[in-house]
């Protein structure tokens, strides 16, 4: 399911309410349903409905719900006792486990939640309902079409006899038994769903519909497809469609069969949802190819496994059923555009949730036990989907997904809890997921992981390299246990492979590992592939040296270099560790790290967005609590750190944009960290930032001739010659403007550092 709407609507208008109906769900079951719907009136409905069920346990009465007005009621063929009503209904002389009949007869109109989605939907153009309200208690909202035991675990088959108004056709859940037209013109039709299902899947709609029709040829059969739509070309429908060609075959690989023998969309102006062979789908996507459109396609038909096939036992695990599908769209993506888009889209839709689901949400929430009112909130939806998208990573895709093709067949047709899910998968891959559940289900927030290369200590071969991981957790107190942290070492240039993954295992906050690599690494990156919903993203790029400036988006900066090269930069949702010198009152949330190959330039330039807490709403919440005053007040710094061997400083940096959202722009980026701070500027030291050049005389350096730093800096700094292969060959302290000195360099081609606290510069110096 899918509101066009944002959800914070939903929150303003929603009352907590914590009331469960348990009692409905022990005391009796619902084995069919046949209902009888007369909707040739248009804006009216006369309904029929013939409910089997059996006692599970003695009780005195049974209740059913309905949302329309009761005309009279029968049970086993005979009339009620006047003044029953159908949430007492008495069941005296039944045993328990023998079927018996409730036959009720009613009428009623439209009948739509508060919200304005769920509920039955009837006027001129169209009659429709969805199946669950966002303000209804409970949620499913099957109800509002027939009289029912209306909860998430009692499934049923159904028969549904639909009349039509004249001229109009019926499109519902259920394979069509039969069709006919009367001589006044109204469509007669009997739809049959022999697979149990939960009454807020069942759909029923009439218009005067254009049919799009189809075949989708998939792994364990053929699929006929139905479009229903009013509105758009036939062309466009199909093209929107286009994609379940590669995509049914993915969920089949990936989930196991289709078990719902067809595929129906129909176009409804409220959407989108989710109900069995009937799908009803926002009218703005109906005929459309945008992102949008296509994932919210793909989303839907997801729940024919992630909901409709297992669905949450309780609203409180509503991740399992949202969380899927919504997985299931980037699963479509690959399928039908390949990894790297759908890696760019789950990235993008990881920053947005490290950004704004714990604004919207409230707080950070975990995943199971979400109260009422955020069953369907940003928590349920996206951060669900990261976790699906998680135990890929986590299990390994092989193992993952034909773990979910036992659990789909285990459980198909049931309801399955959290606790279920963890232990089906536990037992059908052989990893305990006990730590992995507690940390990401059971538990609220993100794990950050900082990863950093030590230098190879004396005695290690070449090829080991040790890696630092610490953790630390956002929005949690709480410690990841068994982690496991995917590492990309990525070797120098000249290297036949280019690069090789490791995986670091590990208990506790912090390890030190070494791994033996097939080549001397230049640098590493935390989870490359986006593998893990860490709180980190990841923005990379191949520059040219080309003078134009590269946007990478979900790392928050804009990167312009003087001779290209391989950048890396992670983008972290978590406070940077170490100290800050004295004078930073605080710093943002967040911080980078930037990483890579390339010859450094006094003229590369790096752009760090900043974005107040009321941005223009493009990164909303990016530094929410962080910028908080008037400019003059907040005075921003660029904070930079080598690594955790080397302080915080503050680096020059100019302004670009405005006071609210812009960047900070800094000249001659160097591979290490960033954050933002706000600064005492007087205790700090730093008069104004402002672009600093640093000169070399002269250059190229004839051998035994001394070198001459110019900078336009007051105050010492430290010089720090490199090789190509970055290794530190000269360092000196304390030096100052001009001064004369003497490196004694080899022959090639050398990086010169120059840093103190307001600067950081490096330019390209020859020695002959
Ligand atoms: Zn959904």
């Amino acid at each position: 399911m899918k509101a066009l709407r944002t959800f914070s609507i939903l929150i303003l208008t929603l009352l907590g309410s914590g009331a469960v109906h348990a009692q409905t769900v022990d005391s009796v079951d619902v084995v069919d349903y046949d209902i009888a719907l007369d909707l040739s009136g248009g804006n009216t409905l006369r309904g029929h409905a013939d409910v089997t069920m059996k006692l599970l346990r003695p009780c005195p009465t049974v209740g059913l719900e309905l949302l329309h007005t009761v005309d009279s009621i029968k049970m086993d063929g005979v009339a009620v006792p006047a003044g029953t009503t159908l949430a007492a209904l008495p069941t005296a002389g039944r045993q328990t486990g023998e079927a018996f009949h409730v036959e009720v007869w009613y009428h009623g109109g439209s009948m739509v939640e508060s919200y304005g989605f769920g509920g039955m939907h009837l006027d001129n153009t169209l009659s429709y309902n969805l199946g669950v309200g966002f303000n209804t208690d409970p949620h499913v909202y099957g109800r509002s079409l027939f009289p029912c035991r209306d909860n998430l675990t009692d499934k049923a088959s159904y028969t549904l006899r639909i009349a039509t108004k004249t001229g109009w056709t019926a499109e519902c859940s259920g394979m069509r038994q039969s069709v006919e037209t009367d001589t006044a013109g109204c469509e007669h039709s009997v739809w049959r769903i022999a697979q149990p299902v939960p009454t807020y899947l069942v759909g029923v709609s009439q218009s005067s519909w254009s049919r799009v029709e189809d075949t989708i040829h998939s792994l364990y059969g053929d699929y006929p497809l139905t479009v229903g739509y009013r509105t758009g070309r036939e062309s466009n429908v199909r093209q929107a469609f286009a994609q379940l060609d590669s995509v049914v075959p993915r969920y089949e690989q990936c989930f196991g069969p289709y078990r719902w023998n067809r595929i129906g969309y129909i176009a409804t102006p409220e959407g989108s949802m989710e109900h069995v062979n009937n799908i009803a789908l926002a009218q703005s996507f109906i005929a459309s190819t945008t992102e949008r459109a296509q994932t919210t396609i793909a989303h839907e038909l997801g729940h024919a496994w992630f909901g409709n096939l297992i669905t949450c036992s309780e609203g409180e695990d509503m991740w399992i059923n949202e969380g899927g599908a919504s997985f299931c769209s980037e699963v479509a993506m690959e399928a039908a555009l390949g990894r790297e888009t759908s890696d760019d889209y789950y990235q993008r839709w990881l920053e947005s949730v490290l950004r704004t689901t714990h604004i919207t949400d409230g707080t950070y929430r975990a995943l199971h036990g979400v109260p009422h009112q955020y069953t369907y909130g940003s928590t349920t939806y996206d951060k669900g989907w990261m976790v699906w998208h998680s135990l890929r990573g986590y299990l390994g895709e092989e193992r993952f997904y034909s773990a979910l093709n036992r659990l789909m067949a285990s459980c198909a047709f049931g309801n399955i809890d959290a606790y279920g899910v963890r232990d089906s998968l536990s037992l059908y891959t052989g990893v305990d997921l006990t730590a992995f559940f507690d940390f990401h289900v059971f538990g609220p927030g993100f794990v950050d992981y900082h990863v950093e290369m030590a230098t190879p200590e004396e005695g290690c071969l070449e090829n080991e390299v040790e890696v630092h991981i610490r953790q630390q957790g956002v929005g949690t107190t709480n410690v990841m246990q068994q982690n496991r942290v995917p590492l990309t070492f990525y070797a120098r240039p000249g290297f036949d492979s280019t690069s090789c993954k490791r995986v670091a295992v590990f208990d506790g906050e912090e390890t030190r590992q070494v791994f033996s690599l097939p080549f001397v690494p230049a640098f590493c990156v935390l989870d490359a592939d986006c593998e893990f919903s860490d709180a980190a993203t990841i923005g990379s790029e191949d520059l040219m040296g080309d003078g134009a400036s590269y946007n990478l988006p979900t790392a928050h900066m804009r990167l312009k270099t003087a001779n290209g090269g391989h950048f890396v930069v992670e983008h972290h949702y978590a406070k940077p560790l170490g100290d800050m010198p004295g004078g930073v009152k605080r710093t943002t949330g967040r911080y980078w790290i930037v990483r890579g190959d390339w010859q450094p330039d006094s003229n590369d330039q790096a752009w760090f967005r900043f974005a107040r807490t009321n941005g223009n709403g493009t990164y909303d919440g990016l530094d929410r609590g962080f910028l908080h005053q008037r400019p003059s007040a907040d005075s921003l710094a660029l904070m930079y750190r080598r690594d955790s061997r080397q302080g915080w400083h503050a680096v020059s940096f100019t302004h670009d944009g405005d006071q609210n959202n812009g960047y900070m722009t800094l000249r001659g980026l160097l591979p290490g960290e960033y954050t933002l701070a706000i600064v005492d500027r007087e205790n700090l030291g730093i008069a104004r930032p402002e672009y600093t050049e640093v000169q070399l005389f002269p250059n190229p350096l004839q051998p035994g001739q001394p070198l001459t730093v110019e900078v336009a800096s007051e105050e010492a700094f430290e010089v720090t010659i490199f090789d190509l292969g970055g290794r530190q060959v000269w360092h000196q302290t304390g030096c100052r403007s001009g001064q004369k000195l003497s490196p004694a360099l080899a022959k090639g081609t050398y990086f010169v550092r120059i840093e103190n606290n307001f600067i950081s510069l490096q330019s390209k110096l020859i020695q002959l």
